[in-house]
């Protein structure tokens, strides 16, 4: 396990790519305010590498007046990465349509590089640069614990990371507890509904979603947390004093401090916590995407 605690890019260059596929998340019946999107990306180039826990970047082209001729932005990798027949990487993102209004002045702002991915159709060309993060490495041992805490895109990473532990680690036995805050299409992939993508790769007595609120309309906006975890409070703290638990967070820096204050407070002093979570990134057990 990395500590991916820093962005780290590790290429600007720009690759020719191709959009494959653009699918709506939300299922139908969904009244979610949200709009996100699932594309599946193919890279023109067979040696480009990325993998489950890193980001690739997306340059949506610019007009008119802007300076730029790029608007740069990233995306989390969000399934197992695969090839085309003919060896070309291809890789899936999960998208929210940003879409902010002025509470004020009732101007609506259409983000730039999620609105052009949400909007791209089959076989439109595209570029993209990175990757960027460090990839998610699963523990060695098939017992361990493992506590995911993500929040709207940060859940993105996991889904893939689950799928790959599935797929590479016939033995594994231990713990899965994910933590969510979101209340948007990434739903689907992560409830306790045994017909759902998440729970198809673990059994029921090992995995548990466990979901938490965020009030709409932005993901940044705090999440009701502290529900989530003090109804589970007493397992937390026995899980982080055990030896053989590994933490991964992703999603909004905001979401890392809202955990730091959480954590003091269920640890009983911010202190404790500060030493806990030292100890977890000292001993390797620790990861964070945050930004
Ligand atoms: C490592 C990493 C991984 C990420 N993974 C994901 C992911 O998996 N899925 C995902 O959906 N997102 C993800 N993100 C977020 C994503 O990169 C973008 O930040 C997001 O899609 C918004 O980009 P945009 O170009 O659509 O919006 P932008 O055009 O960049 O605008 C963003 C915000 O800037 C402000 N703003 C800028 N200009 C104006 C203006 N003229 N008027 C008013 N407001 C303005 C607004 O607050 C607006 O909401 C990730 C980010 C990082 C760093």
């Amino acid at each position: 396990m990395t500590q991916a605690s820093a962005i780290r890019v590790k290429s600007t260059k720009h690759h020719p790519a191709v959009l494959i596929s653009n699918r709506h998340l939300l299922p139908t019946e969904s009244e979610q305010p949200d709009e996100v999107r699932e594309l599946v990306i193919e890279v023109q180039e067979q040696d480009f590498v990325a993998d489950v826990g890193q980001s690739i970047g997306v340059l949506a082209p610019m007009h008119g007046s802007s300076p730029e001729p790029w608007h740069l932005r990233w995306y989390s990798i969000a399934d197992i990465p695969t090839k085309s027949d003919d060896g070309y990487p291809r890789f899936t993102i999960c998208v929210r349509r940003h879409v902010q209004k002025d509470p004020e002045t009732g101007l609506v702002y259409k983000g730039i590089t999620s609105n052009y991915l949400c909007d791209l159709t089959p076989d439109e060309p595209l570029q993209i640069t990175g990757p960027c993060g460090i990839p998610f490495e699963a523990p060695k041992e098939d017992d361990a614990t493992l506590i995911l805490i993500g929040a709207g895109p940060g859940i993105a990473p996991f889904r893939a990371f689950l799928k790959k532990l599935h797929r590479d680690r016939p033995d594994w036995k231990g713990l899965v507890r994910v933590f969510y805050g979101t209340r948007t299409g990434l739903d689907v992939l992560y409830t306790n509904d045994p017909k759902r993508d998440a729970l198809l790769y673990f059994d029921e007595e090992t995995f548990e979603a466990l979901r938490a609120l965020s009030p709409p309309p932005n993901w940044a906006d705090p999440i009701a947390w502290d529900g989530a975890y003090s109804e589970r409070g007493d397992e937390l703290l026995k899980l982080l004093e055990q030896s053989n638990t590994y933490v991964y967070v992703a999603g909004l820096r905001a979401i890392g401090q809202h955990l730091d204050e959480l954590f003091g407070s269920l640890m009983g002093s911010p202190k404790r916590w500060a030493d806990r979570k030292e100890a977890l990134i000292a001993e390797d057990r620790w990861a964070e995407l945050l930004y």
